[in-house]
């Protein structure tokens, strides 16, 4: 049976972004709108000759208005369900309280997490992501989803938790 992978993280922080770039194709859908992948969304992969199964999901900010508690609660599924997550955070906004409810959730899962720092698009903004050294996850992973920037050494570190 191959590993399930599931990317999770708080709307908008660009989950389906890098779900597309692992892909290589456009399935996910990618939205400026926070919440729009409502449900948790499974796919094949490929990388470096390991087969995953990848899972998107929803986004998680459970108690905040507008954002449905049924879409946190398939992002809980997704990690219960997972054998290792990436967690996408925002490195353009910083940590915020709702990336350390996760944390302190996925936690709890027990799952191996690795950290994704996304949106560190170039070089210079490469400062960014030492802020999320204090989630406690260990190495942030700086990645730009968007232009593949960093993908590459992040999925070597999760697919190696498989
Ligand atoms: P999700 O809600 O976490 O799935 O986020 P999406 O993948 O739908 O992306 C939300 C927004 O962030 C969209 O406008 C994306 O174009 C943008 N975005 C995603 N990845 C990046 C990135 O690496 N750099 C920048 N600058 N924007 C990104
Ligand atoms: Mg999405």
């Amino acid at each position: 049976p191959v590993g399930v992978l599931a990317v999770v993280g708080r709307p908008n922080v660009g989950k389906s972004t890098l779900v597309n770039r692992i892909l290589g194709r456009r399935a996910a859908v990618v939205e400026d709108t926070p919440g729009v992948t409502r449900d948790r969304v499974s796919y094949d992969a490929e990388w470096a000759g390991t087969d995953f199964k990848l899972v998107d999901t929803g986004g998680w900010e459970s108690d905040v208005e507008g954002i449905d508690s049924s879409i946190a609660e398939q992002a809980e599924i997704a990690v219960r369900l997972a054998d290792a997550v990436i967690l996408v955070v925002d490195g353009l906004v910083g940590v915020t309280a709702s990336d350390e409810r996760i944390v302190a959730m996925l936690r709890a899962s027990g799952k191996p997490v690795t950290l994704a720092v996304n949106k560190v698009d170039n070089q210079a903004n490469e400062y960014l992501t030492a802020a999320f050294w204090k989630l406690g996850l260990g190495e942030p992973y700086s990645i730009s989803a968007m232009h593949g920037r960093g993908v590459g050494d992040l999925l070597d570190q999760a697919l190696d938790q498989l």
